[in-house]
């Protein structure tokens, strides 16, 4: 099996004829061959977007959203074969893909659509006279994307490019291309007009990069490791493109005495260990007040131990294939780390094997390490596995001191029943996002993003659209 680039309306092979391999990570099999594309790929994609762009923009908003309420459609309709593919590419349970994946890559496509139509912008009245904000789209703008949510976050950052009118040159991470592949043919059935989305697959430093640091394309939209942001940010913030950087975190999980304890205890499961705990807002630090916290080890480890670990396709699984060899490697390496900086693992640590068609596959099993410093590197770095440290502290002003320890600041989830604590707390974090008494409840039009090295600007809701325009204020006296 073939991906094939989009480019100009029209599905095509990489210039060079080079590719590479895609493989399933659950299996450890090659299933299909991406596009190593490059530069003059990337050129061809930025031309066809520069064409097209005049007329997109000028398209009525409502135009441009019935085009990709369409495509929304279109992937309610493809969903068992959308859910398939991601969970083929990434290794993750099917059954998630089918929660979580799919519905909200058609729900990402829906919100900004119908975003745009009610998008408006400001004017001030002053002495007379009065401003006006023209805001108009940028023009043409990069999205790169990564592995682990591959529809979902590639969807949340074309959607409302494409419907405020901007033009897209977009790169799916190349380890897992084939669902924006599916894409780009729901694209030509929508009747997409050519060129105003372009998707080009291929390594980040080859493909990725002739998309940051094409002079033509005005702003980058990135999601991705927090190494990479920096490296991006390097070459295009030189050049004054607008930048919004999604980055890596290293979640802290707050759990209180006077929490709900069965609720706390189940969530927190779910928030470590969803996607393999490959998602940026998993909580990969769990801090529970000294009182309850042999209770809560305890209870946590035994919810934990229940997790079945397991072919991606079977409906019984919780835990699919981490995404990659070299990233199973990484994970495992810190899970000895871990243990090397005093660590006791008190469930899991090692690689799975799963029997029958997926024994070759890159499963590890979901890991709990207690008896660790905040400082240590385990609780330092991002490991982006199915891995979490459980510390305990005794005082409230200490769970934030180290909620707030680390170099990263995406997401933070609060426990307590207390609702002045909850508000104090919520407040106190160094975090993008807080979750009181839940976790990844999403609302779409909540500004999304992180603080320090979790990233730059805010996606969702009225930012995302913005981002992807310029403001002009004219001011006209009377
Ligand atoms: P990477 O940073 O490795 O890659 C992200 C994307 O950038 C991929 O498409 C990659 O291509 C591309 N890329 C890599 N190098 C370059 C380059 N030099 N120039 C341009 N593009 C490049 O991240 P991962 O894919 O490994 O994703 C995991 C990371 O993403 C974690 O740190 C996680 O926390 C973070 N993340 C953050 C989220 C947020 O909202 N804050 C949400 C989800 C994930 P390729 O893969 O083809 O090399």
């Amino acid at each position: 099996m073939k991906i094939q680039n989009y480019i100009a309306g029209t599905l095509r092979d990489p210039l060079r004829g080079q590719w590479l391999d895609n493989i399933n990570p659950a299996t450890a099999e090659v299933y299909s061959h991406v596009p190593a594309s490059q530069a003059a790929d990337v050129a061809q994609a930025v031309e066809a977007a520069k064409a097209a762009f005049a007329g997109w923009a000028a398209m009525p908003a409502q135009k441009r959203a019935d085009i990709l309420l369409k495509i929304a459609y279109l992937i309610d309709r493809d969903f068992d074969a959308l859910a398939l593919a991601v969970s083929t590419d990434q290794g993750k349970p099917v059954k998630l893909a089918k929660a979580v994946d799919i519905p909200r890559a058609s729900a990402n496509m829906r919100f900004f659509a119908t975003a745009a139509i009610h998008f408006a912008s400001e004017s001030h009245a002053m002495e007379g006279a009065i401003n006006y904000t023209l805001r108009t789209p940028v023009g043409v703008v990069g999205c790169i994307s990564p592995w682990n949510l591959p529809l979902y976050l590639f969807t949340w950052k074309i959607a409302p490019a494409l419907a405020i009118g901007c033009t897209v040159v977009a790169k799916p991470s190349e380890l897992t291309p084939r669902t924006a592949y599916l894409f780009s043919k729901l694209c030509m059935e929508a009747g997409l007009p050519a060129g105003v989305l372009n998707i080009v697959h291929g390594r980040g430093a080859e493909a990725g990069h002739a998309i940051i640091e094409h002079p033509e394309v005005a702003a980058i939209s990135f999601t991705g490791g927090t190494a990479t942001g920096k490296h991006i940010a390097s070459v295009a913030a030189p050049m004054f493109k607008k930048l919004s950087l999604e980055l890596g975190g290293k979640n802290p999980n707050i759990v209180f005495a006077d929490c709900d304890f069965e609720q706390a205890v189940k969530t927190s499961v779910t928030a470590s260990f969803s996607n393999q705990g490959e998602i940026c807002l998993c909580g990969s630090r769990i801090l529970v007040e000294r009182s309850v916290y042999e209770k809560f080890v305890a209870a946590f480890v035994e919810r934990t131990r229940q997790l079945v670990v397991g072919d991606p396709l079977a409906e019984t699984t919780h835990v699919g294939a981490l995404v990659s060899e070299g990233h199973m490697k990484k994970v495992l390496g810190y899970i000895a780390l871990a243990q090397q900086e005093g660590g006791n693992v008190l469930t899991g640590g090692q690689q799975v094997t799963v029997p029958g068609r997926c024994a070759q596959g890159f499963f590890v099993e979901p890991t709990v390490i207690v008896g660790l410093d905040q400082q240590c590197r385990t609780n330092q770095e991002e490991i982006f596995g199915p891995v979490v440290t459980i510390m305990p502290f005794d005082r409230e002003e200490e769970a934030v001191v180290f909620a707030n320890s680390t170099a990263y600041g995406l997401a933070a989830t609060v426990w307590t029943e207390n609702l002045s604590k909850a508000h104090r707390v919520a407040a106190a974090l160094k975090s993008g996002i807080v979750w009181v008494n839940c976790w990844l409840l999403r609302d779409l039009r909540t500004p999304f993003g992180g603080v320090k090295q979790s990233g730059v600007g805010r996606e969702g809701g009225w930012e995302a659209l913005r981002f992807f325009t310029e403001a002009k204020n004219v001011c006209v006296k009377w």
